[in-house]
């Protein structure tokens, strides 16, 4: 069995070291921030000082298929969020296009909603159950490295690639088989790996990405509005996601461009980021909440970025891997990252069960296989949605329309969504990730339904304020 160390004590981080540790190998987190959260679910919510993880107050609904993969996996991490206040929710019951009732295999769309305290909080105390080390405030500041194993075989024949073997904390080193950095969306990687001769590329959405403006309620009764409410509405220059959470919470978060000067400029104001959520039908309704929340929280520059560490014929560096945020960023409004980096984790411990530590050439090659052959699609759809979004964003700013023959054939099948419900539950499940929905998408039938509603949508005019009557509303 190896010698793990795992960098970030947040939720990948300790996902990956509960999923290594079942195997038998010894595993260490290392962690920057000093404090382990309040079990209090409250208290974690109001004091646990983060500075590592900038998005713990900000929106947070897991896909359904992070519950999936956690519940077959992880039923210990599953049963603590549960307890400490976690909700079961189906993601198709809330939608007002869903023409229930719900049938056998709808429970697939179950997700877990919760404030992401909540399941921090509730992810440590699992960790710690299962005798994880953390080493809180012992943050990495490099790698220790090797002149590391020759690759067998290819062109570059007899080439030696960089073998990780621990890192550096400001208390010393600590020596590793395998370092895994899960040290999320602000990792170090690159400059730690320039600092041992391995160039790191970097691929982007584009430089701009969107902007969050959210804040979090408690509903007076601790229920959510009765009415339907769909999760997310783009609409515009603005969308609007309503997410439920734990102990009658819920949050309200608004998305407009990063570069929307005007809506940032705007929206900071409590009043004009009331009067935006109210542009939306029924939002009104959310707004009767006590916040939980002192004001509105701004994050920028939500996008899409991933870390070109694995080549599949020759790999840059061994002995280390990155997993989650600390490999690639997706948008948020989608929801991926947390079903992507457990996904992620998985495929890790499939392939070291393959390969062991022993064979580090081996291990990265058929790491960056599997993280190309499972993630890789589905990191390079999130961008292609990113940069769909923003021009269409644009294009309702300047009053024009985007026209873009896959976006179109996008909305075609949200349309289709909303008027057959069989439609809506091949959407959802590939929205969240849910095995076999691609097939289903590309069925013949569907389709062609798509393909009829091309021309319709087409001609649509979207519905809602206009970007005048937007900017009215938030500076009256
Ligand atoms: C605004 C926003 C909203 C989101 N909403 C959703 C959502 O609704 N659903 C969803 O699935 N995903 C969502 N995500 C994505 C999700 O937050 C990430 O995928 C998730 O946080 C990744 O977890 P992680 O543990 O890999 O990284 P992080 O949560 O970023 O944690 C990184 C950890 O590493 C530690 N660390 C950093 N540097 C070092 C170092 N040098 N040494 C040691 N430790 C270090 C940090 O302190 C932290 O504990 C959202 C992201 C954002 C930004």
């Amino acid at each position: 069995m190896a010698r793990i160390v795992v960098l970030g004590a947040a939720l990948g981080g300790l996902q990956t070291a509960l999923l290594l540790a079942q195997d038998g190998h010894e595993v260490t987190v290392l962690e920057r921030d000093p404090r382990p959260p309040p079990s209090d679910t409250e208290l974690a919510w109001s004091q646990w000082p983060r500075p590592g993880i900038a998005q713990l107050r900000q929106t947070h609904l897991p896909l359904a298929r992070w519950l999936q993969l956690a519940e077959a996996h992880l039923p210990d991490l599953v049963r603590e969020m549960t307890e400490a206040g976690a909700v079961r929710m189906n993601v198709l019951a809330p939608e007002p296009a869903f023409h229930g009732p719900l049938l056998a295999g709808d429970e697939r769309f179950d997700t877990l909603a919760a404030r992401r305290s909540l399941l921090e909080s509730a992810a440590t105390r699992v960790a710690q159950g299962a005798g994880i080390r953390i080493g809180r405030g012992t943050a990495c500041r490099g790698l220790r490295s090797s002149r590391g194993p020759r690759i067998p075989s290819g062109g570059a024949s007899g080439d030696r690639v960089p073998l990780v073997t621990g890192v550096e904390t400001h208390a010393g080193g600590t020596a590793a088989d395998l370092v895994v950095d899960c040290t999320g969306r602000r990792s170090q990687l690159p400059s730690w790996l320039r600092a041992i001769g391995v160039p790191c590329a970097v691929d982007e959405s584009g430089r701009r990405g969107f902007t969050y403006y959210s804040q979090y309620f408690r509903s007076a009764d601790g229920a959510m509005p009765t009415d339907r409410f769909p999760l997310v509405v783009e609409h515009g220059s603005l969308g609007l996601l309503r997410i439920p959470a734990d102990h009658g919470t819920y949050s309200l978060c608004l998305i407009g461009r990063s570069d929307d000067q005007q809506l940032r400029r705007a929206l900071r104001n409590e009043r004009a980021w009331s009067a935006a959520v109210r542009l939306f039908p029924g939002a009104d309704r959310w707004l009767d909440g006590r916040p939980v929340t002192d004001g509105t929280r701004i994050m920028a520059g939500l996008t899409d970025r991933r870390r070109l560490l694995y080549d599949t014929q020759r790999p840059l560096v061994t002995g280390l891997v990155a997993v989650g945020d600390a490999w690639a960023i997706t948008t948020p409004t989608v929801g991926r990252g947390l079903a992507m980096s457990l996904r992620h984790s998985l495929l890790l411990r499939e392939t070291l069960r393959r390969t062991g530590t022993a064979h580090p050439v081996e291990l990265v090659t058929r790491f960056a296989e599997a993280t190309r052959d499972s993630l890789g699609r589905v990191y390079e759809r999130t961008a292609a949605y990113t940069r769909h979004r923003l021009a269409e964003m644009d294009a309702h700013t300047a009053g024009t329309v985007y026209r873009n023959p896959d976006w179109i054939r996008a909305k075609a099948l949200a349309l289709l969504a909303r008027r057959d419900t069989d439609a809506l539950r091949a959407e959802r499940a590939a929205a969240h990730l849910l095995p076999g929905a691609r097939d289903v998408l590309r069925a013949p039938a569907l389709a062609d339904a798509v393909t009829r509603l091309v021309p319709e949508v087409e001609q649509h005019v979207p519905p809602g304020p206009s970007r005048a009557d937007l900017l009215k509303a938030i500076h009256s």
